[in-house]
């Protein structure tokens, strides 16, 4: 069928929204009617190649939810009509990953992840003159419709309206994640949060949910302050060492860096009381490297890495879903700005301003029940 769908052609230039083929769902594969998409920062790494060569010509958009509008073969845990988020890991339960446990590490989804396929490694998606077109991480949601892996398409409980379920699949489990599953953040602990877009704002909020006292957050940019203090930091204060140091003398319990950058990784570290762990959860560009100074390894700090919340999506989807039902959780206010399909290249121009949090792509204006909000479009 055609649909239209933001396609990346070339690195560094902006995004063709155009018609694009997309072939029914195969063996354990879903086709959804895409709703609404959030805009994450690694949506911009992609559209500017910082994520390595041959990844594109790609469909891109990797946080979203929709309703199941068909299945494929041996597909039995939706039907027709269920509401989904996506996640962009649909780990098989069958490779020695996640058989340990690791189930966002899961093999096949990482490597077919990375060329762009589905888990049968091959696409569902071409240009008009045949040409194939990548998945962008399994997901490719900015699209009306869209054909995930099975396990990709994770069944919400009812009540979330759509465009917030959006938010869920990328930012909300990966902060959370990092949270709950990496550093086990206890009541009164201290918590230092580096970086206050879209998934640093879930961190904070997962660290207060959890308990966390203080919560120091950390922004280059003043006017994220406002943003983290109404989520549940108890301070906000400059990038620096000092500065985290002026609220926690001795350093902090948990430190969570969220930008993806050397210098951000290291503050990390710096920020750290002895026996503490930073994790790094920012996606760094390719050939980025940090140096640590090594001595201070004699005081048993510790860093370590998590991807996609290093949970298991399938549980932890409808787990944060409930949360924000319930009202623990208001994924609204990481919203700024609300558009449609054709705003999609100013959305990622605001991410390289570091402008705003959170852009919701509303794809289909029933399904999502978006309120309108700035940004033009929908
Ligand atoms: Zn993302
Ligand atoms: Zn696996």
């Amino acid at each position: 069928m055609r649909i239209r769908a933001a396609v990346l052609h070339e690195p560094g230039e902006p995004l063709v929204v155009e018609e694009v083929e997309l072939d029914p769902p195969k063996e354990r594969e879903v086709l959804v009617r895409v709703a609404a998409a959030g805009v994450c920062h690694s949506d911009v790494h992609f559209a500017d190649g910082a994520l390595g060569k041959r990844r594109w010509p790609m469909v891109l958009g990797h946080e979203g939810a929709g309703v199941v509008e068909a299945v494929g073969e041996g597909v039995t845990h939706v039907v027709p009509g269920d509401a989904v988020g996506f996640s962009f890991v649909p780990s098989c339960r069958e490779c020695s990953a996640c058989l340990a446990g690791r189930l966002t590490q899961c093999e096949p989804a990482g490597r077919n992840g990375v060329r762009g396929m589905l888990m049968d490694g091959t696409s569902r998606l071409s240009l008009p003159d045949g040409t194939a077109l990548q998945h962008g991480l399994m997901t490719a949601c900015f699209a009306e419709r869209t054909v995930v892996a099975a396990n990709g398409a994770v069944p919400l409980p009812p009540g979330l309206p759509l465009w917030q379920a959006a938010l869920l699949g990328c930012g909300v489990v990966t902060g959370f994640g990092a949270v709950r599953n990496v550093a086990r953040v206890q009541p009164g602990e201290s918590v230092c949060v580096i970086g206050c877009g879209g998934v640093g704002l879930q961190v904070v909020a997962a660290a207060r949910i959890a308990g966390a006292s203080p919560i120091v957050a950390v922004d280059r940019d003043p006017a994220k302050f406002e943003l983290a203090l109404h989520r549940g930091a108890t301070h906000a204060v400059d990038p620096s060492a000092e500065s985290v140091r002026a609220v926690v003398g001795g350093g902090v319990d948990h430190a969570f860096e969220v930008v993806g950058r050397a210098e951000t990784i290291r503050l990390a570290w710096d920020v750290l009381r002895p026996g503490a762990t930073a994790v790094v959860v920012g996606l760094a560009p390719k050939g980025v490297e940090v140096s640590l100074p090594a001595i201070e390894f004699l005081s048993d700090r510790g860093i370590r890495g998590s991807y996609y919340g290093s949970g298991d999506a399938a549980a932890d989807l409808p787990a944060l879903a409930q949360l924000t039902v319930s009202g623990e959780l208001d994924l609204d206010e990481v919203v700024t700005h609300v558009t449609d399909l054709d705003g999609i290249n100013d959305a990622l121009d605001r991410l390289r301003r570091g402008e705003g949090a959170r852009t919701i792509v509303v794809l289909d204006t029933g399904l999502a029940r978006a309120p309108t909000r700035n940004g033009g479009g929908a």
